[in-house]
């Protein structure tokens, strides 16, 4: 198959238009049969639920061209599941999680020519969502919802070599105790873009966010979770409600645990111990981990000894296993790797 005549190494991380894309429709209390359009355009009542309270949830994965030359994903069954469980909090209809990893499989063949291919560093990311579509102007959840999955082709996340991220502790809260904090819905990113635009505009990469709470325990970022590793090599993760279950993360906890055999603690993480750890990593589908050099709590910067030129070397083996698995070379965990073609 020919692919398309993309510059590859130089792709940023936007929007392109791909061939096909998957859309389902929920009416009258199911799900059509659902199959591809080459229509990327969406038509819906000016009172969408969607457009008026928000209802909309999503996921985020990756198929890419391992070392064999297939194309594959990691572990999208794990998406379809959470997808199920945001749909339930947000009184919205599950899509059946076989039929999501069915219509992630049919997008991505559909546009096989767009998946980068292997040692680009590029990567087809697939966005799956789902959005209440009727009008709906009382507050209530809506009657009819679509189900969507489209793919774009998107540049390598590390361009120029790794570079550790500096954060800030941010005075805004992500999640509230019982609130939705657990869940892939746009609403907890819509409310965290004056945070980040915040961050941005102070110099910092990204938000270190607090429990709501108390304001004393480490949760994660708008968009990954946190890692830790301690001068005694323990790999150590946040524990908490409010936090989004990263796919990324619990891999790399199995990875630490069973490939590296290094101690795993998941947990409450003080922000007053912060200052003791060796590494700390940021964990999500798009960089896998990011490494952290620096966070800064109201002027007063704690220094990880990694610093601010590489990762440290727990990240470091930790990120050369998990890619490892992903592309070929290190043997997968059973069922971790999905051949598409
Ligand atoms: C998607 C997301 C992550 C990362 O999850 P992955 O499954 O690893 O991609 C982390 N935090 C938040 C808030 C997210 O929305």
């Amino acid at each position: 198959m020919d692919k398309k005549n993309i510059d590859w190494e130089n792709l940023g991380f936007g929007y392109i238009t791909t061939d096909k894309r998957y859309v389902s429709n929920f009416k009258d209390g199911k799900w059509d049969e659902g199959g591809l359009t080459e229509d990327a355009n969406i038509t819906m009542s000016e009172c969408a639920g969607v457009l008026q309270y928000a209802q909309t949830i999503f996921e985020g994965l990756k198929a890419y061209t391992t070392e064999g030359g297939r194309i594959v994903t990691f572990r999208p069954d794990l998406n379809a599941q959470r997808m199920v469980d945001s749909a339930k909090r947000l009184e919205m209809p599950s899509f059946p999680a076989d039929r999501f990893v069915e219509a992630v499989e049919q997008v991505v063949r559909a546009n096989a020519a767009y998946v980068p291919p292997c040692g680009s560093g590029a990567t087809l990311y697939i966005r799956p969502y789902m959005f209440g579509i009727n009008p709906v102007i009382g507050v209530k959840p809506a009657d009819e919802y679509q189900f969507r999955v489209f793919a774009t082709p998107v540049g390598p996340y590390f361009k120029g070599g790794v570079k550790p991220l500096t954060l800030c502790v941010s005075d805004f809260d992500r999640a509230a105790p019982r609130g939705t904090g657990h869940i892939k819905a746009g609403l907890n990113y819509a409310m965290s873009l004056h945070a980040i635009v915040t961050a941005h505009a102070n110099g910092f990469d990204e938000n270190m966010y607090l429990d709501s709470a108390t304001r004393t325990k480490v949760e994660e970022t708008g968009g990954a979770n946190f890692i830790f590793i301690t001068k005694d090599n323990k790999v150590v993760t946040p524990h908490s409600d409010t936090i989004l279950p990263s796919i990324t993360r619990r891999s790399l906890l199995y990875v630490a645990e069973h490939y590296l055999g290094l101690e795993v603690e998941e947990r409450d993480v003080y922000l007053e111990e912060v200052k003791d750890f060796a590494e700390c990593g940021l964990c999500g589908t798009a960089a896998v981990i990011s490494p952290v050099g620096k966070i800064v709590d109201h002027g007063k910067e704690i220094c990880l000894p990694s610093g601010m030129e590489k990762m440290g070397p727990t990240i470091q083996k930790l990120y050369d296993t998990l890619t490892g698995i992903q592309m070929g070379h290190i043997e997968a965990p059973e069922g971790w790797i999905r051949v598409i073609e």
